[in-house]
């Protein structure tokens, strides 16, 4: 992967015959609690000053990827819209910012249903955000969480239950990643020889989690299988030299893992 454009909200990198487009979506600064130990205890104070992370606030980056492909446009994950934290929901702005259309988005796929994944879906006003999108992709574990958000009630005849294996297209597989939530999905974009793992919510705190991947997160829908999930994506990018783009990474969020003296390091692709 390489880099060809930057601006303060979107980064486009070429990945074989595609570009990808991380867009950031904002940030939401989040209670440092929010991080678990093992057994679902607060995590260990000295994880959090060997990471520096020394206030009362950890800072979680919220991005989003464009996989531009010879047939069009697929978002995956779309951020807050303005149903979450007022320093996020910035993706709108993003996209203008990379000269990217919302009508130029054909379609979108989800890793999971939570709020700063969704929730760009649709503006203050509830229209759909992306007016040409032909289908909404979601996880079909979690086809009836999407059903019980009533603000995204304008594009819900655009789901389309997603399976682990399928191929959106010609480029992206859905792989499970259950844990996080009970059908959180990463997806494999593949062009050429070149690949990229576009994983979700695998890392909350690349600050604390890379170096110890047992810390999970408040939010986790299955702790222990968000922790297994965790471990097991950890060992296989490093193992593949797989490059991954992260949800919550800081921005752009793309980048690689390694392995280090203490468990996993991060190597941000620059
Ligand atoms: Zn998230």
């Amino acid at each position: 992967m390489r880099l060809e454009r930057q601006g303060s909200l979107f980064a486009t990198f070429s990945l074989g015959k595609l570009k990808v487009t991380a867009l950031s979506d904002g940030y939401a600064d989040m209670r440092i609690t929010t991080l678990k130990g093992m057994d679902g205890a607060l995590a260990p104070p000295t994880f959090l000053t060997e990471a520096g992370l020394t206030g009362e606030k950890l800072r979680l980056d919220v991005n989003a990827f464009l996989i531009g492909t010879p047939d069009g446009n697929l978002l995956i994950d779309n951020g807050s819209g303005d149903a979450w934290h007022s320093t996020a929901g910035r993706l709108h702005d993003a996209l203008d910012e990379a000269g990217i259309a919302r009508n130029d988005v054909g379609a979108v796929a989800i890793t999971h249903t939570h709020v700063d994944h969704i929730n760009g879906l649709v503006m203050t006003s509830l229209k759909p955000a992306f007016p040409s999108a032909s289908a909404v992709y979601v996880p079909e574990k979690e086809i009836k969480l999407f059903a019980a958000e009533s603000r995204l009630a304008r594009v819900s005849g655009l789901v389309r239950p997603l399976k682990d294996g399928q191929m959106i297209g010609e480029y992206v597989t859905a792989e499970a990643a259950y844990g996080h939530e009970i059908g959180h999905t990463a997806f494999l974009v593949e062009s050429d020889a070149d690949r990229l793992l576009v994983w979700g919510d695998i890392i909350h705190a690349p600050a604390v989690q890379f170096a110890h991947p047992e810390i999970t997160w408040e939010f986790d829908a299955d702790q222990d299988a968000a922790r297994s999930t965790r471990l097991k994506v950890l060992g296989r990018t490093a193992r593949e030299q797989l490059p991954v783009a992260g949800a919550h990474l800081a921005f752009p969020g793309i980048g690689h893992v390694k392995l280090s003296a203490e468990g996993y390091a991060y190597l941000p692709l620059s």
